[in-house]
This record gives structure tokens, C-alpha cells and sequence, in this order.
């Protein structure tokens, strides 16, 4: 079986599906890797690291016409769906519950589509499958990188013949994967950090990094299925985000990762919490998005400087900003779930293993993932919107 590494053309997007060093694990499974010129070059690896790996380097025609698999980060673009053709698969985190209408595309050209962000994730033979994981790990390292690059002071408490400074003061709202990435390397830069999650499950682990757990009385209990959290009713929201905002404006630096499965990021800092903070404050918004994100007033890619001196940044795809290290785990993320559907040299689509329930999208001309097939029936192509005029979407992964 032949499985190709295609090149990523989304604009900023610099990872690559397969690095070199993962190469030897799929040839010594009985695969033969192809690799489309240039592939690794926004990862800083060369067609040559991959030639001496033992993958042939082909151009890209002769990538989609031989493969019988392709690799693939992000969803493939309209001009790459255009070159698959049938019997093909591509495995790639492909966002289908957020973009469903590529999941039809792809089964009526017969395409098997298999994405990582359909994992689930508590299963402890997923683990070193988990993509969502180990690229949100990298974004909460990279978002305290970004804050302390903003920040006009020390993170740390540093004495010097100049003068004492004292520690900057983070808050960390999300502490799942990212947050909790981000408390640690927020830690081992010398801040002072604090952490909030509706989750009480998360305070444990957040103390364990050294950090102070934030109570509030507003939410109870904000667990929901699966271990992630869950939507808050409108009086919940409303009252977490009074108690939350004295909390907020005692820090400097704030990062907020917070995220609810199928819905739109929460709400927890608002106008009046980023109007009553300190001029010089930063704040990463790493949900923000054209969906909207946790600060009012963030835009995913662009950094806003407030009338009061507050500076949010939302960034964009910081995975892909830390390329070489983003790839390196996702290789191993995408090699493991190849390799565990590989049986005698080919795929073996199996519907009734509860990990390929969750990433098959699609598989002999079918949408054949029944959350996707759900967004897909005519009733749901239009996001139901609430009464409050927010929108319910579903984002990837979830
Ligand atoms: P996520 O990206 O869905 O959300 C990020 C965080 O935001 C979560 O911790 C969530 O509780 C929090 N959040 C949501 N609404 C909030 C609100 N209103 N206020 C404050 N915080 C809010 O989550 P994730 O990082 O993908 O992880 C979700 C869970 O899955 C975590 O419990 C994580 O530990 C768990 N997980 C487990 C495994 C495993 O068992 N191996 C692997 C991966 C993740």
C-alpha cells in the first residue's frame, strides 16, 4: 500500500503530516512512503532527510495518482479534493463537523475520509493517537511565549542593583490540555499563576503545577459528558462572569482556552472586565475565532490595543508556529491510527471498533459518521440560533 505526504496549502500553515523520523515505522510495517516535493519544508525537514529515511520524493501529480492513502494535517483544499480520486482515503484532522459539505464532496468521489479530531479521547489505546492533544499542548506553551513577548515587564521577580520587579500575576481561564500546558510554562517563566475551570475535577491538576485554583460560587458544577464541560445556563453565565471579573482584573496577564463541545466558545471576559483592567495588561484569547471567542472584543489573527491600554491578542494556528515540534507529534498521532487500521497491507474499515467509529467521516461512497450525517439532513444545514442570538456550532473535534 502506498501512502503519500502531501504538501499543506492552507495559507500559514507550515506543518506536515509525516516527518522523516516516522518514515522507518511505516516502511517496516510493509508501506511504501511517498512524499509530494517539498512537503516538509515549512517544518524545516528536507526532501532529502525523507529520501534517506527511505520515502520516495514525487511530484504532485504523481502523488494523487499512485497513493493509496494520503496524509494529510488539515482538511485538503478545494483544488486537493479535486486530484483525489476513487478508492483513495485521506486521514487528516478534517474538521467535518465544522465543515460537513467537505465530507459529501469526499464520499461522492468515493474518497474514504478518516480525521483524528473524531477521536475519542479517554481510551487509554488512544493516547498516543490523541492529535487534539498534543497540538492544544503546544498552543498553551506558545500562548505564554506570545503574552510574555507583549508583556512590558518581567514574568518573573528579578532583583537587581536597578531595582526590585515584582512577578507578573497570570490567570489561566480553560485548564484542560492547553491550559494546562500553558500554567506550566507559565510557572517555569517565574509568574505567579492562578487557574479557573468550571470543571472541579481540573483543581487537582492545577494545584499540582504549583498554581492557585480559583473557586467560584456562580457555577457548581460545569462537568459534562465525556469529560469535557459543559454549556452554562444564561444566569450561570451571567453571574460566573461578575464573580470572574474581580478576579481578572487583579492580574496582568490573562489566557483564556475555554471551549464547550458543539457550541461557541463561552464568554468570560467582558467589555467591562477588559475596561476595568490595568493598562499595560495582556490578554491571549486562544478561542478566538470569526465564531467568536472568550474576550469581547478579540479577532482570531489580529491584536486589538483597548482605549484603556489592554492588549488582546488572538492568535492564529499557533501549532503551526511552532512547526518542527507540532509535526514530530502529529506524525506520531497520524502513524498510530494508521497503523492500528492497517491489517495485511490495506485498510481494514471496521465500524464496529468504537476508535474507527469515531474518525471514519466517510467510506464506500457513504457519509457514513452519523454526527456529520446528522448536519448534512436539510433542517440542520442552518446553525440553530438561541435566544440570546448566539449561534450553536459545532467545532472541530467535538
Ligand atoms: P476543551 O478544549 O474542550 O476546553 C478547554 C477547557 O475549557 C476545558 O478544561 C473546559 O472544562 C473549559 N471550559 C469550558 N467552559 C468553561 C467555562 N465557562 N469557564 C471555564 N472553563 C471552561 O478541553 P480539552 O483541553 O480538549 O480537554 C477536555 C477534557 O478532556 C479535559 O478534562 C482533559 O483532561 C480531558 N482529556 C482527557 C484525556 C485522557 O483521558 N487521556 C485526553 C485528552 C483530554
Amino acid at each position: 500500500m502506498k501512502v503519500a505526504v502531501i504538501k499543506e496549502d492552507a495559507p500559514g500553515e507550515r506543518r506536515v503530516a509525516l516527518v522523516p523520523e516516522t518514515v522507518d515505522r511505516l516502511t517496516k510495517a510493509g508501506l511504501e512512503v511517498i512524499v509530494e516535493q517539498g512537503a516538509g519544508d515549512g517544518a524545516w525537514f528536507p526532501d532529502s532527510a525523507y529520501s534517506e529515511a527511505g520515502a520516495s520524493i514525487a511530484k504532485t501529480d504523481d502523488v494523487y495518482a499512485t497513493a493509496d492513502v494520503i496524509l494529510t494535517v488539515t482538511r485538503p483544499s478545494e483544488t486537493q479534493v479535486t486530484r483525489l480520486r476513487t478508492g483513495q482515503a485521506v486521514i487528516g484532522m478534517l474538521a467535518p463537523l465544522v465543515n460537513p459539505q467537505l465530507a459529501r464532496q469526499l464520499a461522492a468521489r468515493n474518497v474514504t475520509a478518516i480525521s483524528l479530531d473524531g477521536m475519542p479521547r479517554t481510551l487509554s489505546r488512544t493516547q498516543a493517537m490523541d492529535a487534539l492533544s498534543s497540538q492544544a499542548n503546544i498552543a498553551g506553551y506558545k500562548a505564554v511565549l506570545v503574552a510574555a513577548a507583549e508583556y512590558g515587564r518581567f514574568f518573573p521577580m528579578l532583583i537587581t542593583a536597578a531595582g526590585t520587579a515584582r512577578p507578573a500575576r497570570l490567570l489561566v481561564l480553560g485548564t484542560g490540555v492547553a491550559g494546562l500546558q500553558a500554567i506550566g510554562t507559565a510557572r517555569r517563566l517565574g509568574a505567579q499563576v492562578s487557574g479557573y475551570d468550571v470543571r472541579p475535577a481540573s483543581r487537582g491538576e492545577v494545584e499540582s503545577l504549583g498554581a492557585t485554583f480559583i473557586v467560584l460560587t456562580a457555577v457548581d458544577n460545569g462537568a459534562g459528558e465525556g469529560g469535557y464541560a459543559r454549556e452554562l445556563t444564561a444566569d450561570e453565565r451571567q453571574a460566573q462572569q461578575a464573580e470572574l471579573t474581580a478576579h481578572i482584573v487583579r492580574h496582568d496577564v490573562v489566557i483564556t482556552t475555554a471551549q464547550v463541545p458543539g457550541r461557541r466558545p463561552p464568554l468570560l471576559i467582558t467589555e467591562d472586565a477588559v475596561k476595568a483592567m490595568a493598562a499595560g495588561s495582556v490578554i491571549v484569547d486562544m478561542g478566538a475565532s470569526a465564531l467568536g471567542g472568550n474576550v469581547a472584543g478579540s479577532a482570531g489573527g489580529e491584536t486589538v490595543i483597548t482605549e484603556n491600554g489592554v492588549t488582546i491578542i488572538g492568535p492564529e494556528n499557533l501549532p503551526s508556529t511552532m512547526a518542527t515540534a507540532a509535526s514530530n507529534a502529529y506524525s506520531r498521532n497520524i502513524s498510530a491510527l494508521l497503523l492500528s487500521i492497517v491489517s495485511d497491507g490495506a485498510l481494514a474499515i471496521d465500524l464496529s471498533d468504537e476508535v474507527q467509529a469515531g474518525v471514519v467521516v466517510t467510506h464506500d461512497g457513504q457519509v457514513v459518521h452519523p454526527a456529520v450525517a446528522k448536519l448534512l439532513q436539510p433542517a440542520a444545514e442552518v446553525p440553530v440560533t438561541r435566544a440570546d442570538g448566539d449561534a450553536d456550532v459545532d467545532r472541530p473535534g467535538h
